[in-house]
């Protein structure tokens, strides 16, 4: 399926819950943020029927994020019903990793293919001042338990001044022994994100590169993403960067959202888009529903713009957990 623009979109990222088990300052407010009625959820059921009409549009690739999507109650089972479509060439998860190694060997069996898990700190102390929890054990069991299952396995590490400076060097070690892509993420101005100070990718990569050599651009396709990934000698695994503040990469953007109260999402950024809960409870047909998705699709916003003061104005006002990252 293709946007206003000519770009090929086949790629659904599904927020199953704005719930989370960790408090992460630059996403999460500590007191947590005012739920979606449970009733104002999409149903697996509902998120199912999505899918596939979403499948027969030709998205191959999908993401279950949140929120924390292993905390949404029956989630392998939706995931298996989605891969026993049989149409998803893809079907990933990016988590923060507290429950996964408990449950990544029924999320294998269910199709899981890779898991993105978020981690910023090698630091126990660190992690508790981020998160406001003690699971740092966890996630790094998490990460474990995938290599041991042949996941394919990414971590996802947003660097801020105030938070993890520290940290910048020691995390690309996890990719220098494991064989786990790294990836730095700029933090944008999304919720509690704007209270902070990301670190620009040029910057990372310098200093990477004055502990472990100079790093040299990868040009192997590494899964749908806009990261920009680089080869570092004795490395196992690659280093990547994810710059939306640094670079504008919406030139090949191929996807779209779904969050967790069923509003399709064209971009990360905009509020733009439409509620699909009123179609999928009034008794609309696939075909009718089907339609409306083609349409909205054809007005999928060009970029994003996190500099611009105007266009903050037509931003989305939430906050990521509740966007679904
Ligand atoms: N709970 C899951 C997790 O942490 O992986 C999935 C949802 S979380 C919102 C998805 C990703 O968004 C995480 O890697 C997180 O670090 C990142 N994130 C959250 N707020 C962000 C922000 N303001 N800017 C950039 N990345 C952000
Ligand atoms: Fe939860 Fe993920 Fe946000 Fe951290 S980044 S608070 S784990 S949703």
């Amino acid at each position: 399926m293709k946007d206003g623009i000519g770009r090929t979109i086949d790629y659904l990222r599904i927020s199953v819950t704005d719930k989370c088990n960790l408090r992460c300052r630059y996403c999460m407010p500590s007191c947590g943020v005012a739920l979606i009625p449970h009733e104002e959820l999409l149903t697996l059921e509902e998120i199912y029927r999505v899918v596939s009409i979403m499948a027969d549009l030709g998205v191959k690739k999908i993401r279950f994020t949140g929120g924390e999507p292993l905390v949404r109650k029956n989630l392998i089972k939706l995931m298996k019903d989605i891969h026993e479509l049989s149409v998803m060439e893809e079907i990933a998860m990016t988590t923060n990793g507290v429950l996964f190694g408990e449950m990544a060997e029924e999320l294998k069996k269910a199709g899981l293919t890779s898991v993105n898990i978020s981690l910023d700190t090698l630091d126990s102390g660190r992690f508790w001042k981020i998160t406001g929890t003690d699971a740092h054990a966890k996630v790094l069991d998490a990460i474990k338990k995938a290599q041991s299952l042949n996941i394919r396995t990414k971590i996802n590490c947003v660097p801020c001044r105030e938070l993890n400076e520290e940290d910048i060097e020691n995390m690309a070690a996890l990719a220098q022994w494991e064989n786990v892509d790294v990836r730095y993420i700029e933090l944008m101005p999304i919720g509690c994100g704007k209270d902070f100070h990301g670190i620009p990718s040029d910057e990372i990569l310098h200093r990477l590169e004055a502990v472990y050599g100079k790093g040299t651009p990868s040009h192997e396709k590494r899964g749908n993403g806009p990261a920009n990934y680089y080869d570092f000698e004795g490395f196992e695994g690659k280093i990547g960067f994810i710059s939306p503040m640094s670079h504008q990469f919406c030139g090949e953007c191929n996807r779209i959202r779904l969050t967790a109260e069923g509003r399709l999402k064209l971009c990360l950024h905009y509020d733009r888009g439409i509620e699909l809960k009123p179609l999928l409870r009034s008794g609309a047909s696939d075909e009718e529903i089907r339609n409306e998705i083609r349409k909205a699709i054809s007005n999928k916003p060009k970029a994003h713009d996190f500099t611009h003061a105007a266009q903050l104005e037509s931003s989305d006002k939430r906050k990521m957990v509740q966007i679904g990252g």
